[in-house]
């Protein structure tokens, strides 16, 4: 529309123009059959290319050590690799397991090793505990809480802020009740809000005095290098704050390749106190005879060192930034100043968190589906998929090619503003 005035200030024949307007603007993107889908943060195929070379890898198959890498063994991860994120994670390589090609197995292998074995602070298995419950900052990572829902543990939510979760909520939530195992944190550029959390607040749950004696932080750091702007986040030192503060074993710290190599053949790490490794390494030594070091060499040649992994996420930015800019462009061309959405602007990561008018989300999400739009559920991001406001909507831009995002987001800010004309005229 022209004129940007709050759609809620207007007249009622105004507002009748507004969605006359609105119905004939979506009868027309109907029309048009489009098949697009911005669901789902994958990496775009022109991302996958940028790590060709791997498939080449490894020259040879040996490591430093002079090991050969296609043999059993080494249960902790090849050494090279290890020390390069080391270095990004800033923890010793001793305190850093090199593992599968995914993080979320890792998140998950910790949480079942938990609920059987329990933690190395823990009084007894969590599966004896008669009620478990994790705190979920929202909007936040719907596999995060489907996992939860798989084993039946309580969910409880607390906001996610600019800052990171609210740190005083989840004081409160851990203070007294001891069912309250752990909590999920996607410190920097948050799954979907691209909050990055500070190092003030991870400082306060670092620190914070927990009813449980063996409370858990699932620090899912999966963006940590992925910026799309210079200013660069560096992530909160989560193992040194809560070594500072007396509680060491805490945290569980998660990242992986899966964005910066291969989603689907990358490696994923696990950082955490030596005596969390060892415990993680224990259980997982009755799994594993030894993970693919093959993948471990090549991805460690390929990179060379930290600094080529930094050099890489360059490249990754200019493949998908412009991607996020057109996101907002269109947004804010399309809907600012009516008073009915707003979004996030990211530094990093891989989503845009949109926020529709109150009650309208799902009939966006509707709306786009029948338009040839997939986007994801509305609700997602919320444990058991409940939005109790019905206003967040996930917008994922990395895997469409551009001019794919630029039709896209034309027909979201359709849909928002037509289910918004809609939701005021009743
Ligand atoms: N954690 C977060 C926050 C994610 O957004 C994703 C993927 O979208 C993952 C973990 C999955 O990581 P991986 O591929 O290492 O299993």
């Amino acid at each position: 529309p022209a004129s940007h005035t709050p759609v809620a200030e207007l007249a009622p024949e105004q507002l009748e123009a507004f969605a006359q307007e609105q119905r004939t603007a979506y009868a027309a993107l109907r029309e048009k059959g489009l098949k697009l889908d911005l669901t789902r943060g994958k990496p775009a195929p022109a991302q996958l290319d940028l790590a060709e070379e791997l498939l080449a890898l490894p020259h040879g198959h040996v490591d430093a050590s002079g090991t050969d890498v296609r043999n059993y063994g080494g249960l902790q991860g090849l050494a090279e690799l290890r020390a390069i994120f080391a270095e990004l994670l800033h923890v010793e390589p001793s305190q850093l397991v090199a593992a599968g090609n995914s993080s979320l197995t890792l998140m998950h292998d910790c949480l079942v090793d938990l609920l059987l074995h329990g933690g190395v602070d823990s009084p007894r298995p969590w599966s004896q505990e008669e009620k478990i419950t994790f705190v979920c900052p929202v909007p936040g990572y719907d596999r995060h809480f489907a996992m939860l829902e798989h084993f039946g543990i309580d969910m409880v939510t607390v906001p996610m802020r600019e800052d990171g979760p609210d740190a005083e909520a989840v004081a409160r939530l851990v203070a007294d009740d001891p069912s309250v195992k752990g909590m999920w944190i996607v410190p920097t550029y948050a799954n979907p809000a691209g909050s990055v959390t500070t190092q003030e607040v991870a400082a306060r749950l670092a620190s914070m005095e927990t009813a449980a004696p063996d409370f858990k932080i699932f620090w899912d750091n999966a963006y940590a290098f992925h910026h799309l702007t210079a200013d660069e986040a560096k992530s909160a030192d989560i193992l040194s704050l809560a070594s500072a503060a007396g509680k060491p074993h805490r945290p569980l710290v998660f990242a992986s390749t899966s964005k910066i190599t291969y989603a689907g053949a990358g490696v994923a790490f696990l950082a955490a106190s030596p005596e969390n490794v060892a415990w993680h390494l224990g259980h997982l030594g009755k799994r594993s005879i030894g993970p693919d070091k093959v993948n471990h060499l090549r991805h460690a040649q390929f990179f060379g060192s930290a600094q080529g992994v930094r050099d890489h996420m360059v490249r990754h930015r200019e493949v998908i930034a412009p991607k996020f800019a057109e996101v907002e462009r269109v947004l804010s061309e399309r809907l600012d100043g009516l008073g009915i959405a707003s979004w996030t602007r990211p530094k990093g990561g891989y989503f845009v968190s949109l926020d529709v008018l109150d009650g309208t989300a799902s009939r966006v999400v509707e709306l786009a589906k029948d338009a040839g739009i997939a986007l994801t559920p509305a609700g997602a991001s919320f444990p058991y998929g409940k939005d109790p406001g019905d206003r967040n909507i996930r917008l994922a831009p990395t895997f469409p090619v551009l001019a794919e995002v630029t039709a896209a987001m034309e027909a979201v800010a359709t849909c928002v503003l037509l289910a918004a004309a809609e939701s005021l005229q009743r």
